[in-house]
């Protein structure tokens, strides 16, 4: 068989997908384990919508889990990614794309200074705790339980995302060594930070547990006690930066870390992740100080290219357009649900919005454990997916309209929840 022959499905995919890679898929939340059935394989996709192997078509929430700020497919990106690959997809050389997109960056983003270019949030993470331990000399990080900062060693203690649709707390295969400098917190709650912490991590609105946003005085409290310790403060907005607006998460809640982690949104969809921060804590980085880091790959034109695009089509009214359909979206589906006798909460900041089949707002990983222990979750998805509306895969993903999703996507979006959330509501009251 050859690929996308006419006698593909989405069946015969997964089932010759997971012959030859583990669990059919490259990145383990894809697989559907955490809603059952068979993932959709994607043949292609176009603003707000992708369309899969058997021609069946979704208005897509996942949206490359926001790598897809746009919408899928935008003119703009498509020619410039078409553009620079004419020109040769990769030198190891420095490209004027690494600087256009590195000005950008910082122009956008008030207290970045300076930026290096990696491929993937989870290198940004990786990297920004080497530079951070090679700046303070230090060797502790300090983590909250239920934020995702990639799948580094160090970093994936109480992890979110994938992490938690698996039911893993960890992982195996990361030593006790690996993890012995990585202390854990409970989001919310400002920890003690002591003096031989190197750096306090954070996703300043927490997207990998659900939604959950930080309650206030939080974000102010951890620059205080990094201040107080003379730890660095590094704000992952591998989801939040470009998104919650230009300046990201530290734009919109005033509170400026020491380094920043960028991914998804800048990439365009193209491999890209970024990190950054102050010009004197750069400096520590090779070839200009002791803390090494590089890659075959890091700055590559493709992704520049895309980058660039995207962010040459955020300003303040695409901002502001994104957010207002967001909160369309989540009054409607706080509504629609609510109104079939679900127990609902739709947290949101900006234009990200959560889902939590819960009567109580959720505020750390422990509550959102409880909160997606129901199963709910994985029956309304299943309800909306058989309407042709896809959310993640798994409970603890983030809900992320596109500019690309209008008014008729989002009542659609409305009346496929409502009837979907019926179904379920149907089932709850179902004996047995
Ligand atoms: C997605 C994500 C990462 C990891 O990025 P990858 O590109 O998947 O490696 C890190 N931090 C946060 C907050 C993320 O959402």
């Amino acid at each position: 068989m050859t690929p996308g022959a006419p006698e593909a499905t989405n069946t015969s995919l997964y089932q010759r997908a997971t012959g030859v890679m583990p669990g059919g898929v490259s990145s383990p939340v894809r697989a559907f384990g955490a809603v059952g059935g068979t993932p959709y394989f994607v043949v292609r996709a176009e603003g707000a919508s992708v369309w899969d192997v058997e021609g069946r078509r979704y208005l897509d929430y996942v949206q490359s889990y926001g790598a897809s700020i746009l919408g899928h497919a935008h003119p703009r990106v498509v020619e410039a990614v078409r553009a620079a690959a004419g020109r040769g997809t990769s030198y190891g050389a420095p490209t004027e794309g690494e600087v256009l997109l590195a000005e950008e960056l910082c122009r956008r983003v008030e207290g970045l200074e300076m930026v290096r270019l990696v491929s993937s949030g989870t290198e940004a993470a990786m990297s920004a705790v080497r530079l951070a331990r090679g700046a303070t000399g230090r060797t502790r990080i300090v983590k909250f339980a239920g934020c995702y900062h990639g799948h580094s060693d160090a970093l994936l203690a109480a992890g979110g995302s994938g992490v938690a649709d698996a039911g893993l707390a960890d992982s195996a295969g990361v030593t006790p060594g690996a993890v012995a400098d990585t202390v854990v917190a409970r989001y919310g709650q400002v920890p003690e930070v002591g003096d031989d912490v190197a750096a306090v991590l954070v996703e300043p609105v927490a997207a990998n547990m659900g939604l959950v946003t930080p309650p206030e005085g939080f974000l102010a409290g951890l620059r205080q006690a990094c201040d107080r310790a003379g730890s660095l403060l590094v704000f992952d907005e591998v989801i939040t930066g470009f998104r919650l607006g230009p300046g990201g998460a530290s734009g919109r809640f005033g509170v400026r870390p020491d380094l920043w982690c960028f991914g998804k949104v800048i990439g365009g969809g193209l491999p890209l992740g970024a990190f950054g921060g102050r010009r004197d804590l750069m400096a520590h980085l090779a070839p200009l100080g002791p803390v090494y880091q590089a890659g075959t790959l890091s700055g590559n034109p493709l992704a520049t290219a895309a980058g660039l695009a995207v962010l040459a089509e955020l300003d303040a009214g695409a901002y502001a357009m994104l957010e207002g359909r967001a909160c369309e979206l989540a009054s409607a589906l706080a509504e629609v649900i609510g109104d079939a006798g679900l127990a609902v909460q739709v947290p949101r900041a900006g234009p990200l919005l959560g889902l939590f089949f819960s009567s109580t707002p959720v505020q750390d990983y422990d509550e959102a454990q409880v909160a997606t222990a129901n199963g709910q979750y994985r029956r309304f998805f299943r309800a909306l997916l058989d309407r042709g509306v896809a959310l993640a895969p798994g409970p603890y993903e983030a809900i992320f309209p596109s500019l690309a999703h209008d008014r008729d996507d989002l009542e659609r979006t409305a009346d496929a929840a409502a009837a979907a959330a019926r179904e379920v509501a149907t089932h709850e009251g179902a004996p047995g």
